[in-house]
């Protein structure tokens, strides 16, 4: 595959021209060269998904556009092998996961494409003489941009909704993982996508990011990040009044009651924070624990903490390694500081021991005794790291889930019919999970946060939604 920026239906590889290493991080050697693309890179690009907007890509029907898409799914399970090693070694998860990511990837294309003739407006009653319609249509040239964690499945449900529902886009990834959107998109182009309406421009954040989020000829933007880096997004697109989509993380509980089935609670409670070594937005990273169980739940919990194991991706352990040397820093700095404050190491997994020296690398590890209020309880760590805490009843669960400025996804495990919806409605959360949990999953299912996890939703036909306005046409025919 060509390793550059897609412009205009055309592959432009200025790789060799200052660019980025690609770094595996089960080994930290790198194996690739992206380009560093610059403002006159994005002002390009916009230019070629304006031309194509209100050109060839405009043009087509509803029904067509979805046929470009629903192609573009069987050509990703066609490739699926080779998109498969190519996002696990990017990334580093095991290919398990990797598997798991192309297949979401290649459904999100089916399900836009599928659903991208069923999006319409409405009429509304007015006054006799007038008919009324709200016409939903795209925005126009969208931007997205889109982080490393879940290169391909977040560029499916971003791209996949807006080029449904007619949108050009623009796509800035993630400097650390982007390789299989690069190759999606040569794929869009072979399922007959027209030039100009998907382009792609690599690069770092502060330059080729910051030059999308503040071009004045985008008209939506939608970001999936850190809430740092959503402020400065949605600051220098208020300067153009560009309306924008924020999915920002959490600090996702998992609440369990005194009634819970355990042998179903505690492998997806487990699973919810080791899932992509916790670098998942939605990662279940507390464990909240009726206090009559919780020495048990935690006993247990240590037990199959002990028993994973961590190393090379290739490998397809239960755990891959972090993403690079900067996030495993980040991951340690909080650890420690949670450490020097009191918390205590109840369990860690095991480092394979052929994992490479030089991979990035932080076994899973169950922690208790951490203040509430500590930056490990309160802060993404984006790492497979489960702090535990125990809660007296039903009112101190909901106030401890509810304590974190995050609100993105909860799991409550009760078999009291009563308590399943009281807690469901209390908890202020995007996503509220009874008695199962799915971190980050579901196509089908609208996804978004509550508090400082963001605005806006994505995923499902909801997504879908959020990529177009509403135009209102007031025809007066007596
Ligand atoms: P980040 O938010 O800085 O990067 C996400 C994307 O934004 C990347 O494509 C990046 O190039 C781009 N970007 C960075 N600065 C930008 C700017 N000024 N303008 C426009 N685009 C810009 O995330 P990070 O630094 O890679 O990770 C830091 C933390 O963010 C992690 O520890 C984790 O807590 C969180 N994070 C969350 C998610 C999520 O899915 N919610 C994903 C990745 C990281």
């Amino acid at each position: 595959m060509a390793m550059g920026h897609l412009i205009d239906g055309k592959i432009v590889d200025r790789a060799n021209d200052g660019g980025i290493d690609v770094l595996d991080p089960s080994t930290g050697d790198g194996f690739a060269r992206l380009p560093r693309g610059t403002k006159a890179d994005v002002d390009a690009a916009v230019a070629a998904a304006r031309k194509a907007f209100e050109g060839e890509w405009g043009a087509k029907s509803a029904l067509e556009r979805g046929r470009i898409l629903i192609r573009l799914s069987a050509l990703v399970m066609d490739n699926f092998d080779e998109l498969v090693s190519l996002e696990s070694r990017d990334t580093g998860k095991p290919l398990k996961q990797a598997r798991a990511d192309i297949t979401a990837a290649a459904r999100y294309f089916e399900y836009y494409g599928t659903a991208a003739d069923k999006l319409h407006g409405e009429t509304i009653p007015y006054t006799p003489g007038m008919t009324v319609m709200a016409l939903r249509v795209p925005h126009g040239v969208t931007g997205h941009i889109i982080p490393w964690n879940y290169p391909a499945q977040i560029y499916g449900r971003s791209i996949g909704g807006a080029l449904a529902a007619g949108n050009a886009c623009v796509v800035k990834p993630a400097e650390d993982a982007c390789l299989t959107p690069l190759r999606m998109s040569e794929l869009a182009l072979e399922a007959g996508l027209p030039a100009g309406a998907l382009n792609i421009v690599c690069g770092l954040g502060m330059e080729a990011g910051a030059a999308l989020a503040s071009h004045p000829g985008i008209n939506h933007i939608s970001f999936t990040g850190s809430p740092q880096t959503g402020t400065s997004v949605a600051q220098a697109a208020a300067v153009n009044h560009v309306p924008v989509t924020l999915e920002l993380g959490g600090k996702s509980p998992q609440v369990i009651f005194a009634d819970a089935d355990l042998d179903e609670a505690l492998p997806v409670v487990v699973n919810a924070i080791v899932q992509n070594a916790g670098q998942t937005c939605a990662a279940g990273s507390r464990v909240l624990i009726e206090k009559s169980i919780y020495d048990d739940v935690v006993a247990r919990l240590a037990e199959r903490f002990a028993s994973l194991k961590t190393g090379d991706g290739a490998k397809d352990l239960d755990c891959g390694p972090i993403i690079s040397a900067k996030q495993l820093a980040r991951v340690n700095s909080l650890v420690d500081a949670a450490l020097a404050d009191g918390a205590r190491v109840v369990a860690r997994a095991q480092l394979d021991e052929q994992a490479p020296s030089g991979g990035f690398y932080y076994p899973p590890m169950l922690l208790d005794g951490a203040a509430p209020e500590s930056r490990l309880a309160q802060d993404e760590v984006f790492g497979p790291v489960l702090a535990a805490f125990p809660f007296e009843d039903e009112a101190d669960a909901i106030r401890l889930a509810n304590a974190t400025p995050y609100g993105l996804t909860a799991a409550v495990w009760t078999r009291d019919g009563g308590r399943q919806m009281r807690c469901a409605n209390a908890i202020e959360s995007g996503q509220v999970f009874i008695n199962n949990y799915g971190a980050g999953g579901g196509i089908e299912l609208p996804f978004g946060g509550m508090k400082r996890s963001g605005y806006g939703r994505e995923k499902a036909f909801e997504g879908m939604i959020s990529f177009t306005t509403i135009k209102t046409v007031v025809l007066k025919h007596g």
